[in-house]
């Protein structure tokens, strides 16, 4: 189920995902069309010059003196209309054009006007064959380069040469440019389709993408979430305890010295068990932060493991359990650590040892190396752990059995705190364990020399 303020993020996220791919789509689209409509102007430039030429090779034998045209010279004079008068269409047959006119299809002939400037640019005659188009009679047409049917003609004018190869004058030619029109209409019509599906497949994707996003963030929030809510029903327990004591104390008029005993034990007791919750919480709150936990420096292990084990002698013979030790005195095997924080991971272990072991059981502490890391173990003859709880017993907070660790002082955070502080030593705690026979836990650390 997504939270609410996440969902909102999530929306967010998609939305900012979703208009950075229409500009970088929109962008895209806009270079290729403009690469597109730059492409077809350089062929069409190009095709017009191509008939220019043509045109100007077949005109030649015509032309003579200074924009002067030759008359005899038929076929070609019989293609000029002079004075820009109504002009009929000769009938002149294809096959006297030459092969250039050739490469001319039909619809290619009808989209030319072209026509005869003088030197001073004045327009001398109109080409009324090859080039059919009727409209090229429009005086308006020279002028607005739009037809009467609204068609839209680019202009260039080339210089040509007279027979005797003298400069004569030029070739005003219009193209027009419907057919280009009608194919960049159809590039924009694409080009909007294909933008527009991009766009709604990549506003799905980024909504997905930010649901992805989104996930690790609210799992971390959950589990925030769990964690305070484990805290303060932690810490509920043993406060609610101490009101309880304290309004029982408040009714009764007198106390006797027992009563009065009792309470204050149960008083002292609670408030020890809520110090040592909220000393571990804090434990694990610096854990969290590198820029703290990282002040390490060489410990020799033989040393510190001995002295643990020593201060759970006692302990140990309480609860009637053998502590064994296979700690050698030689090699020494130094790591780069903090000794406070192994101490307390190691001790977290034993006590849990000596605790979830009963009575008559054997608690093994082992200390062993390869030519890299060193080991440490500690082995119990007790309870064991289902297999079901052994991938959750790193949790914050979780126990086996609520009652019988409660009773016994657990806070549910030991195994937490010794699975940190080991990870924030570069290794990672693991768990063997049987129910009903005993749990092994152990993890390697890097030694400082090699043995
Ligand atoms: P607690 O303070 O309750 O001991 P821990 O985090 O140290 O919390 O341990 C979590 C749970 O793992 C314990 O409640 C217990 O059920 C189980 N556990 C830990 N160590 C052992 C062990 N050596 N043998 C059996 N169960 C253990």
């Amino acid at each position: 189920m997504q939270i609410r303020p996440f969902h909102l993020s999530r929306r967010r996220l998609a939305a900012w995902y979703t208009s950075i791919m229409v500009l970088i789509l929109g962008g895209c689209g806009f270079i290729i069309y403009r690469l597109v409509v730059h492409a077809k102007w350089l062929s069409l430039e190009k095709e017009m010059r191509n008939v220019a030429v043509v045109v100007e090779k077949w005109l030649q034998p015509a032309l003579v003196g200074t924009s002067k045209v030759d008359l005899t010279v038929e076929p070609i004079a019989s293609a000029f209309c002079f004075e820009l008068q109504k002009c009929d269409r000769p009938s002149i047959p294809d096959s006297t054009m030459g092969t250039g006119f050739a490469l001319l299809d039909q619809t290619e002939k009808d989209h030319y006007c072209v026509r005869l400037l003088d030197t001073k640019d004045h327009p001398i005659a109109i080409l009324k064959f090859p080039f059919t188009n009727p409209v090229c009679q429009e005086p308006q047409l020279w002028e607005t380069l739009l037809d009467s049917k609204g068609n839209y003609y680019h202009n260039k004018v080339y210089m040509i040469q007279s027979r005797s190869q003298d400069s004569w004058g030029s070739l005003q030619m219009l193209r027009a440019v419907t057919d280009l029109d009608i194919y960049l209409f159809w590039i924009e019509i694409c080009l909007m389709v294909l933008i527009l599906s991009s766009i709604g497949l990549a506003g799905a994707a980024s909504w997905w993408l930010a649901g992805v996003a989104m996930q690790p963030v609210q799992r971390s929030y959950q589990q925030m979430q769990q964690f305070t809510a484990d805290a303060a029903h932690e810490l509920r327990t043993p406060l609610a305890a101490l009101k309880a004591m304290a309004q029982a104390a408040l009714r009764s008029d007198e106390l006797t010295p027992d009563e009065a005993k009792e309470t204050l034990e149960v008083i002292n007791r609670q408030s020890n068990h809520l110090s040592t919750i909220v000393q571990d919480l804090l434990l694990l709150c610096q854990m969290d932060q590198p820029t703290i936990t990282k002040t390490f420096s060489p410990c020799c292990l033989n040393t510190l493991l001995q002295e643990l084990v020593n201060d759970f002698i006692a302990i140990a013979k309480t609860a009637e359990i053998t502590l064994d030790v296979l700690i050698p005195d030689q090699p020494i095997l130094m790591v780069l650590g903090n000794s406070d924080q192994l101490y307390r991971a190691v001790a977290n272990l034993l006590s849990n040892a000596i605790q979830y072991t009963p009575a008559g059981g054997v608690v093994t502490v082992i200390l062993s190396h390869g030519a890299t890391h060193a080991v440490i173990q500690v082995h119990d003859t007790g309870i064991g752990i289902a297999p079901e709880d052994q991938p959750y017993i790193f949790d914050r907070f979780y126990r086996v059995d609520q009652k019988r660790t409660r009773k016994q002082g657990g806070t549910g955070l030991g195994l937490a705190i010794t699975q940190a502080i080991v990870q924030n030593h570069q290794s990672n705690l693991q768990v063997e364990s049987q129910l009903g026979k005993g749990s092994l836990f152990k993890f390697r650390l890097a030694l400082i020399k090699e043995v």
